[in-house]
């Protein structure tokens, strides 16, 4: 069977899936890491993606990082990644927003929830204490990129020259009201409940970064946009953090 037959039989397979069946399918949530070639004092990052099962920019930019990791680990310097492209597999195969079960995995975090995606998410949020936690979305509504910080003073500054660095592909989003909230050159400082985040009680905490591309434009954009704003956030962060490694 061609490449392109396989496709086209894979999209029609897909497309007739039912929730039961998706459902019923074998289902995990990739983890991927990639250790620092060299540094004893390594700061760890966790990379999420697809908690909306429809965004696929975020998704192929995790891969495209992880295949930069791997094939320039130099570049990596002290950081470990941790990268988790795919967080809610049951909507990456239905094409849809949420899960299998209708619910938005991004507004279930540190409440409870029994969702098995946010159990296990929660599970590794806690055990690996990240120094950063970067969540990859697309919005369909905006024109253009933004991001929400929370978490360390840091954030801010860190998320302000990665929206400098990815506006050379992608209009940045100035409005001072995007998704209901303030925001200030495309960076916005409160949010919503119960996204993917640290534990509350994680001490010193962690440097939180939503990065967000418009969702209409070409996917090799929005990839290639999503790309340069995580490389320009790690940077950034190195710098940052070497003087002042405890905010
Ligand atoms: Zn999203």
């Amino acid at each position: 069977m061609s490449a392109l037959k396989l496709a086209t039989y894979e999209e029609r397979y897909v497309s007739r899936l039912s929730k039961r069946t998706a459902a019923a399918q074998p289902s995990f949530i990739p983890k991927l890491v990639c250790k620092p070639s060299r540094g004893q004092d390594t700061l760890k990052v966790g990379i999420f993606a697809g908690l909306h099962g429809d965004e696929q920019a975020g998704i192929d930019a995790a891969y495209e990082l992880l295949r930069w990791a791997w094939n320039d680990p130099e570049e990596l310097q002290d950081y470990e990644l941790h990268l988790y492209p795919i967080c809610n597999p049951s909507g990456h195969r239905l094409q849809t927003r949420h899960s299998w079960r209708d619910l938005d995995l991004n507004r279930e975090f540190w409440s409870g929830s029994q969702e098995p995606e946010v159990v296990y998410l929660e599970s590794e949020l806690r055990r690996e204490k990240y120094d950063a936690i970067i969540a990859l979305h697309t919005d369909d509504e905006q024109d253009g990129l933004y991001g929400f910080v929370s978490g360390t003073i840091l954030s801010e500054e860190v998320l302000q020259p990665a929206l400098q660095a990815a506006s050379k592909i992608l209009p940045l989003n100035n409005h001072h009201l995007i998704d209901g909230f303030l925001a200030k050159s495309g960076i916005i400082k409160e949010g919503y409940q119960g996204v993917l985040s640290a534990p509350p009680e994680q001490r010193p905490k962690a440097m939180e970064i939503v990065f967000e591309t418009p969702g209409h434009a070409p996917l090799e954009k929005q990839v290639a946009a999503t790309v340069i704003a995580v490389k320009t956030i790690l940077a950034e962060y190195r710098l940052l953090h070497a003087y002042a490694p405890n905010l």
